[in-house]
């Protein structure tokens, strides 16, 4: 086994291993974990203890989770779905659901109805099927990895995946996102980086949250990917309680650029249910983008996205900073002056 493996293997998975870190009752956990499956990596234990509220609220249950009815599919992901494990709504690019489980379980996630749940992981036979339906479907250009965590695979599987997919000539740029560098910092050995070195161009989609989760084995972990010539580009999700502050998140984009992670998204929570607490306003995430701007070099600054309910896709929100168009445009600068801009074509 694996020193990655070991350090999975023992992970805290019920409720009555997480009892003294909980400040919930014991049955109260109980019944939130029947719903919602439970897992800490032993690193993210030792980050709970070191750090505290900023990891808990991300990674412990809490009984607000069953407090809310919201959507259990709000992106439709199963009606975009042509076959199972392809979810197709962009004609270029598809992702792939290659895990259906986590190293850790993040309390606000997408597919809370799914990761951790199934009773099996998907079988290599299983992914063959999808991987044919990129393979005849040749608009589709950029194939996304994700889940679950596709790096719970072995690297045997991962590799045998990435070979397949390199493999369909119309197929150019693979991403694969994976929450291993905050959670399970092991995971990240040398022989993975080399192996996604050797299916480049792709793209390593990190998700950090709060500077909390950037330990010396996260950064280092970070690090040796992009040694390996990965390039990595990092997702954040914006939480109520947690990072809904533009100060803070104007800290974390410098520390990932810095580390070089380019901030790339901002995502706006999806109406999943049993997320509805860690959910802001939309103004709030226009507000911090607009204190963001001119803040931040503008190689930190990601885009704040929502993704529309009903699987109508992506869309990135942006403070008006367009007063009006035509041939004497007004637009208002980050400090909120108002300029004349002369926007006539030279005849
Ligand atoms: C988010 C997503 C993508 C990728 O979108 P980008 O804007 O290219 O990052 C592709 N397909 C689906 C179904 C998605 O949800
Ligand atoms: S790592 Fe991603 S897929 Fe897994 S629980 Fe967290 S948000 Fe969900």
């Amino acid at each position: 086994m694996e020193k990655w493996q070991e350090h999975n293997k023992n992970a805290y998975k019920t409720a009555a291993q997480l009892r003294a870190h909980s400040g919930m009752d014991h049955a109260a956990l109980e019944q939130v974990t029947e719903t919602y499956p439970l897992r800490l990596t032993p690193h993210l234990l030792e980050l709970l203890h070191t750090k505290g509220d900023s990891i808990a609220r991300q990674f412990v249950p809490t009984a607000a989770e069953l407090e809310d009815g919201g959507e259990v599919d709000p992106l439709n992901e199963e009606g975009l779905s042509p076959v199972p494990h392809v979810v197709h709504r962009y004609p270029g690019r598809v992702l792939l659901l290659c895990a259906t489980s986590c190293f850790a379980y993040c309390r606000f996630c997408t597919r809370k109805r799914h990761v951790g749940r199934a009773t099996h992981g998907i079988s290599f036979s299983d992914l063959l099927g999808a991987v044919e339906y990129i393979r005849a479907t040749p608009q589709i250009n950029e194939v996304i990895l994700s889940g679950g965590d596709p790096l719970t695979m072995s690297d045997r599987l991962v590799q045998e995946l990435l070979g397949r997919l390199r493999k369909i000539s119309h197929v150019k740029v693979l991403r694969l996102g994976s929450r291993a560098p905050v959670v399970l910092p092991q995971r990240i050995t040398p022989a993975l980086c080399k192996l996604l070195q050797q299916a480049q161009p792709l793209y390593f989609m990190t998700h950090i949250n709060h500077p909390d989760e950037l330990s010396p084995a996260c950064i280092a972990a970070c690090r040796k990917l992009v040694d390996a010539g990965v390039p990595l580009v990092n997702q954040t999700v914006l939480l109520r309680g947690v990072n809904d502050s533009a100060a803070l998140l104007q800290g974390l984009f410098e520390r990932l650029l810095e580390l070089r992670i380019r901030p790339y998204y901002l995502h706006q929570m999806d109406l999943t249910r049993g997320t509805a607490h860690f959910r802001t306003r939309l103004e709030d995430g226009v507000e911090i983008m607009a204190q963001l701007r001119g803040a931040l070099s503008g190689l930190a600054m990601p885009h704040f996205i929502v993704d529309l309910p009903g699987g109508h896709g992506k869309i990135s929100l942006v403070p008006e900073y367009v007063e009006c168009l035509g041939e004497q445009a007004r637009l208002r600068a980050a400090d909120g002056t108002l300029v004349e801009y002369p926007n006539r074509l030279s005849s």
